[in-house]
């Protein structure tokens, strides 16, 4: 078993949920007592929620490849980024690293793609659904992505730095995201991607009969499948 890097904290709430769907993914796998082969680094989130809000993406992206340089030097043999945000700065951290990266976007589009979905909405912070580094990505695998109106990703970005990454989980919100998620399925998404690694924690699939896909746990998987290989 190849041992995974998780470079997390962005938030630890959903580090916390890649932990735990990567040990029991390893468990299910190989049974018995089998867990996971990881290293975690997990970085103070309030540093780089404020150079994202600066702007400062150059510097995020040192901060996060010298993080993943320690994750290689300490054993890891591949790496995960355990926030699809941060991948806005991977090409930083894959310059940085001779491990390969396991991208978020790759494993949500080959996920989407498994299950015949060409048109997906996405749900994610503002910078990842308004910038284009994450709908690209989907684009060049074949995946087309519609998103939610301005006022909508208003909502969800600030939902998601309010309420999810501090760990609050609020009925009326779950509202508001299943709301969205309607009106991006009558705008002809056949799948929405919860494109945030903490919108699985408010919202599931059993909360709604569009099909969800979870990029937490999309991405888990993926990393289980690299590591077992
Ligand atoms: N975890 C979130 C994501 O998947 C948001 C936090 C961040 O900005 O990194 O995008």
């Amino acid at each position: 078993m190849k041992t995974i890097g998780l470079l997390g904290g962005m938030s630890w709430e959903s580090t916390q949920s890649y932990y735990a769907l990567i040990n029991q993914g390893v468990k299910e796998t190989l049974g018995g007592l089998h867990s996971a082969r990881m290293l975690v680094c997990s970085v103070d989130f309030a540093e780089i929620a404020e150079l994202q809000q600066r702007d400062e993406w150059d510097q995020a992206g040192e901060l996060l490849a010298a993080e993943a340089l320690r994750l290689q030097q300490a054993g890891a043999e591949l790496l995960l980024i355990g926030t699809n945000t941060m991948h806005k700065v991977a090409p930083a951290i894959e310059a940085a690293i001779n491990i390969p990266l396991l991208h978020v976007a790759d494993a949500t589009a080959a996920a989407l793609r498994a299950e015949g979905i060409q048109r997906a909405g996405l749900l994610g912070t503002a910078f990842t659904m308004e910038q284009p580094f994450y709908r690209e990505r989907l684009a060049a695998k074949g995946i087309e992505v519609v998103t939610p109106s301005a006022s909508e990703r208003q909502a969800i970005h600030r939902i998601i730095f309010d309420e999810l990454c501090l760990g609050e989980l609020r009925d009326s919100s779950r509202q508001r995201f299943l709301q969205i998620i309607d009106t991006l399925a009558d705008q002809g998404a056949d799948g929405i991607i919860l494109g945030c690694t903490e919108i699985g924690l408010l919202v599931q699939q059993k909360d709604t009969s569009i099909r969800l896909f979870d990029t937490t746990r999309i991405h888990s998987q993926a990393a289980i499948a690299a590591a077992l290989a």
